[in-house]
């Protein structure tokens, strides 16, 4: 674990705002990199084999959880999904952003107490609701299943290290960001790594 670099842990429930925040903070803040799910899910329209997630059937999934390949995995609104064991000991001066559900916070923050988990809050459930119908990319059956996860991935909130509202996106990323920045610089981290620039 010592000199890896720091692993980011992002959760929300569905809808929240997490892929256009993470979007954006990948965008803004260097020598970050995005952990690549696999997941049995079906492709959203403009999702891209190899960049969102990669795309496999049930049977590749059991076969790579049996192998070892992942490092957690889980079942999320009916999709199984899991992250590669290697995305979890970055290189240092690679900080690595997860997009992962709370049963695998938690699997993560086991493996690697170290881990920053964070949790992004909607203003409210009706705003939640609004926000899944205007992405239009869920069947309705799938927009009720994912307010109702919403209701039991909120109660999981005392996991986290920390809580950021997405109201206003731009205000969601500056907190965002101030996190991450923050526990870069935090003297722990620094001395152990030994001292870093990132410009
Ligand atoms: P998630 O990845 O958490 O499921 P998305 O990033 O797909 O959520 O966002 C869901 C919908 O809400 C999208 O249509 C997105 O454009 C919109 N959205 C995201 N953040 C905000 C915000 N701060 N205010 C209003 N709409 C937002
Ligand atoms: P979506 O289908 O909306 O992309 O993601 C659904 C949920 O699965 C989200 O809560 C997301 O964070 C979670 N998820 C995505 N990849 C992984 C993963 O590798 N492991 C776990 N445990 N959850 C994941």
């Amino acid at each position: 674990m010592e000199g890896k670099g720091i692993v980011f842990v992002i959760s929300a429930p569905s809808g929240a705002g997490k892929t256009t925040l993470i979007r954006e903070i990948l965008r803004r803040i260097s020598g970050l990199s995005y952990s690549i799910s696999y997941t049995t899910r079906p492709p959203r329209p403009g999702e891209v084999d190899g960049k969102d997630y990669h795309f496999v059937t049930e049977e590749e999934f059991m076969e790579m959880a049996r192998e070892g390949k992942f490092v957690e995995w889980a079942r999320v609104h009916g999709a199984l999904y899991g992250t590669p064991k290697e995305n979890l000991y970055p290189e240092p001066g690679t900080d690595v952003l997860l997009d992962i559900d709370p049963q695998g916070a938690k699997q993560v923050k086991e493996l690697r107490p170290d881990a920053v988990l964070i949790f992004i809050v909607p203003p409210s459930m009706d705003e939640l609701e609004r926000r899944l119908r205007e992405r239009k990319k869920d069947s309705e059956e799938d927009i009720r299943r994912r307010l109702s996860n919403a209701r039991k991935e909120l109660d999981q909130v005392g996991l986290y290290d920390y809580i950021v509202v997405n109201d206003e996106l731009e205000n969601a990323l500056q907190y965002l960001s101030s996190i991450i920045l923050a526990e870069r610089c935090k003297t722990e981290r620094v001395l152990k790594e030994g001292i870093r620039w990132r410009v």
